[in-house]
This record gives structure tokens, sequence and C-alpha cells, in this order.
């Protein structure tokens, strides 16, 4: 890997390696420009990855983060990951493509807000991620008979079969989701060979296999290829600025030193809380006074019952079954939609998740846990709107970097109680209808949107349609922090598919 002088001025400074950083840090390398991805976790190898949950908390972001609101987030495991590849190093690869009603929804509805541009707008360069980065899924799906993938899926696990029945006895239509893995092996061009997933199970927990499609097995080497340098345990703590008001550099923290690293251009892909405390904290970019505002999750209300049989929700690719058709329910009392996915789970993590989602204590706890082996889940992913009464700021407590912590603050509002409701009534009739017992809601919410959200209009938005920042023309944002809303999509391809987009308006800016 080409490495850069301190005394160097690149072209452009990526904060963050994931899946906003990693594919525009690859397409501008590939463009010629000299180019520096500061991240501040480690640099894993495939082979450190272990499904011990205990251990593989390494590659989560554990710096404290405060949280409030009437849906305090987890974070930690739940929301955000660390390391060179960021938080798809530990996600859960599943990925379905946004639906193009969902960017227009105010539009639509009257309500949330739009996109400021269309979906076919971003179509190309969601094919492109799916082909670069290897995507399985079925050879005919329901939603969209034109899209094509180019992996057959892997196996089903219990769960997913499951799912499979209690759609087939509501009449709701069902297929294999789209998965961020590849089922044979290949040989990854600028990496070297993947292999096939083996349907371990462990994806959260880091692929050992190569297996899942991450940025550490994709757009980094690509991008180091193209001589762009990943430089680990950077935390970026100061953006500089000229009396202009122009981004001249950054100042990181590297094993106990500041380091100060100059740049023409900064992009900050650090993730939509960390996004926003840098600016927050810099008082960087903020005339809308929208920096931390409108920060959203997706609704991932889940149901998880037992059944007679063992099935080992440990085992398997966790998420394979998926349906579309609550996108827009007949029914449905709010805007928007909800994905439907089947669930397989590690044994802390979903322990975790009945403790902390579900009401039961004491000995009903101990009963519910003691069932795991015999345990099947689904969960969706519902669309959030914007809300004034959801942010981050920066709270009076200080880090070990000496930097305020953030404070988060998460309601659901009307919209997504009612979308919690109407799940929870299916997913009820879904698991009833195959006869699963002891059925428990877990009312949780997953992702992180928002924040410093992309707009036309420089008075109610961070950022330009294309991630340019409206008060500083050589800072920009790529990642989920500029969804305008959340989408019922997990959000892994819309960023990519974004940061290919930003990076192309970057080389023509
Ligand atoms: C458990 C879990 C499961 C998920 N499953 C799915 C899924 O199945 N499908 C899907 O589409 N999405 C999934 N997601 C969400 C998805 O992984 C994220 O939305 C996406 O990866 C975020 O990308 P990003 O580039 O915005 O931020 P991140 O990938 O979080 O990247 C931010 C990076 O910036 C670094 N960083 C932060 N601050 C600084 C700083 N000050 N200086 C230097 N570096 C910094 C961090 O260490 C991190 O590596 C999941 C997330 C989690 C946590
Ligand atoms: S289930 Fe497949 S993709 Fe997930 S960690 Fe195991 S081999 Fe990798």
């Amino acid at each position: 890997m080409k490495t850069y002088a301190e005394t160097d001025t690149l072209d452009v400074i990526i904060v963050g390696s994931g899946a906003g950083g990693a594919p525009l840090a690859a397409r501008l390398a590939q463009a010629g420009k000299s180019v520096l991805v500061l991240e501040a976790g480690p640099k894993f190898t495939p082979a450190q990855y272990t499904s011990d949950e205990i251990e593989a908390r390494e590659i989560y972001w554990l710096n404290e983060r405060l949280s409030g609101g009437r849906n305090p987030q987890p974070f930690g495991g739940n929301n955000s990951g660390t390391g060179v590849g960021g938080s798809m190093l530990h996600y859960g690869a599943f990925l379905p493509r946004p639906d193009a009603r969902d960017f227009q929804l105010h539009t639509e509805t009257g309500r949330s807000v739009d996109w400021p541009f269309r979906y076919e707008e971003l179509l190309p360069y969601i094919e492109e991620v799916e082909s670069f980065i290897g995507v399985s899924g079925p050879a005919q799906y329901p939603w969209d008979p034109s899209r094509q993938y180019a992996y057959s899926p892997p196996p089903a696990n219990p769960a997913a079969l499951k799912m499979r029945d209690a759609c087939d006895a509501l009449g709701l239509r069902h297929a294999d989701g789209p998965t961020a893995l590849i089922t044979r092996p290949f040989n990854q061009p600028y990496f070297g060979e993947r292999q096939g997933c083996v349907s371990c199970g462990a994806c959260h927990q880091g692929c050992r296999n190569g297996a899942k499609s991450g940025t550490d097995n994709t757009w980094l080497p690509l991008a180091v290829t193209y001589g762009a340098e990943i430089r680990p345990g950077c935390f970026v703590h100061t953006i500089e600025t000229d009396q202009a008001g122009r981004v001249t550099g950054v100042v990181y923290k590297q094993n106990g030193q500041d380091i100060r690293q100059r740049c023409e251009k900064l992009v900050l892909s650090a993730g939509a809380v960390e996004t926003a405390r840098l600016l927050l904290h810099n008082g960087l970019a903020n005339s809308s006074g929208q920096v931390g505002e409108n920060y959203m999750t997706h609704i991932s209300t889940q149901i998880w019952g037992e059944i007679d049989q063992e099935v080992r929700p440990n085992r398997g690719y966790p998420s394979l079954t998926i349906t579309e058709d609550m996108m827009r329910p007949k029914d449905a009392d709010f805007a928007g939609g909800y994905l439907i996915q089947s669930l397989g789970m590690m044994p802390i993590t979903w322990a975790s998740n009945i403790a902390r989602g579900s009401t039961r204590r004491g000995a009903d706890l101990v009963r519910t846990l003691a069932g795991y082996n015999r345990s099947i889940g689904m969960g969706i992913h519902g669309d959030c709107m914007p809300s004034p009464e959801n942010r981050v700021v920066l709270s009076d407590e200080k880090d070990h970097f000496g930097i305020p912590k953030p404070l988060i603050t998460h309601s659901y509002g009307p919209n997504e109680l009612a979308m919690h409701a109407h799940a929870s009534r299916l997913l009820t009739r879904m698991w009833d209808a195959i006869g699963a017992k002891d059925l428990r809601i877990l009312d949780r919410a997953a992702h992180m949107m928002g924040t410093a959200r992309m707009g036309k209009d420089s008075g109610s938005a961070v950022v330009t349609p294309y991630g340019q920042s409206f008060d500083i023309d050589n800072l920009w944002i790529s990642d989920h922090s500029t969804f305008p809303s959340a989408t019922a999509a997990n959000p892994a391809l819309t960023i990519m598919a974004l940061a290919l987009r930003t990076a192309d308006a970057m080389l023509t800016h």
C-alpha cells in the first residue's frame, strides 16, 4: 500500500472506511486522486474473526454514547461498527433495494419528505454496487421481475422455512431475500480468493471466509490498488479551516499523538452519530441549524416464538426469507411501509434483545431463555420519518479524547407507532398460523440515519443532493447521515450507491 507523508497535502481525505467512505475512496483513487482514508478502528484480518460473541465485540464501536427519548437506542453492536471496513464488518448482509416510492413519500402521502432526486437516478449506481461486491438472490424477484442476481441464495435456515409457511398460510408472497454474500468461490479483483458462504451463521461477528461482501474485501482493496492509503487507528477530532472558512485539513489522534494532515477536499464518512458530532464539535457547516437534527432509525419490531422442533437459531445464514407485500398495505393507518424478513440469531444477542425488548423478568425470563434452541424469529424494517424530536447533540460529558460524548434522543412519532402496531398484529397472525407458541413481540429499532440531511434548500438541509456542504464547498458528506428519510430498506446498498454518486460529483465539480 502506498503511504503518504504527514507533510503531504492530499487531494482528498476521507474520515471513515465503511459503506460511505470506501466506494468513494475507490472511485476517486481510480480517477488518479491522492486519497487518504483515516479510520478510527483497527485493521482486522478474516482469520481474526470468531463466532464467540464476547470476543467479537472488538468490531463494534463501543465508545460511550448517551441515549434519551421515549425509545432510547442501545448503541454498540446494535448500531455501529469500527475498523477498516466500518459497520459492514459486522452487518447482516441483507441487501434489499430501496423502494422507489419511499423516495417520494411526501408527494405520495403529504407526510415525511421527498428525497431531492428520484430513485431511478440512483438505480445505475445500485446495479454497479451489486455487480461489483457480489450479491445473491432468487432467479425471479416477485416485486421486481426485471432484476437479476449473480449468485444463487444460500440455504434457508429453519426460521426462513417457517416464514415461507407462514406467508403461504396468509396468502403473502415471499422469496429468498437479496443477500450481500457469494455462494460459490470467486477471485475478487484486487483482493483475491473469496470462499462461498458455508452457512455458519456468524455474519454479525465477521465473516472468516470472505463470503460476505463488505468493503474490506471489495472497495478498499480496489482503492489501495489505485494508490489510496488506508490509515487505521486514527481518530479525527479537529477539522481545520482557513480565514475564508474552507477546510485545510484535519487533526487526528494516533497512539496518543495529535497529527495534522492537510487536504484539498474533506469527506466525512464517520456515520450518522460521529459525522454530526465532528461537525458540532468543530462548529462547522451548520448555517441551516440542521446538523444533528432528524436522527432516524428503522422500526425493527421482531417476533419470536417456540416450536416443538429443535432448530438452533445460531445456525445458517440468519435472514433469508423476505416479503415486500407490506410496502404499501391496503389496511395501513400509516404512511410508507415495511419489509419482513426471517431471523436467526446468536444466543447472547438474542437473550439481550429479549431482556431489553420484552417485559419478561425473573423466572418467566429464565424459562423463555431456556427455549432458545426451539426459537424462530421474524422482524421488520419500517420507514421512519424525520422529526424535530430526534437528534444528536453534544452532551456535557467528555470521552477519553476530551471530546463531548454524543447524546442521541429518539422517540417514535404517531406514524412509527402505528406501523409498529400493524406489524405486531400481522407477525403474530403469521406465527400463529404455523403453530408457534409463547410469542414475544420485541419493540426495537435498528440502524441510524439522518443528522446531516441532503436537500435542495440550504435553509433546511446540510448538504446538496450530491453530498456537498452548502456552507463549505470543499467539505462533503458520504454516509447514512445524508438520508432525508429512512426508507424501509436496510441501508448499506443505498449508502454505497450514494457514495459512488457523490464521488462522480466530486470529480466533475
Ligand atoms: C448489527 C448490525 C447489522 C446490520 N445489518 C445490516 C444489513 O443486514 N443490511 C444493511 O444494509 N445494513 C445493515 N446494517 C447497517 C449498515 O451496516 C450501516 O448502515 C452501514 O454500514 C453504515 O455505513 P456508514 O459508512 O454510514 O458508517 P460506518 O460503516 O459505521 O462507518 C463509519 C466508520 O467511521 C469510523 N469513524 C467514526 N468516527 C471517526 C473519527 N472521528 N475518525 C476516524 N474514523 C471514524 C468508524 O470507526 C467506522 O469504521 C447493520 C448494522 C448493524 C450495526
Ligand atoms: S453465514 Fe456465510 S456470509 Fe455469514 S459469516 Fe458464515 S460464511 Fe460468512
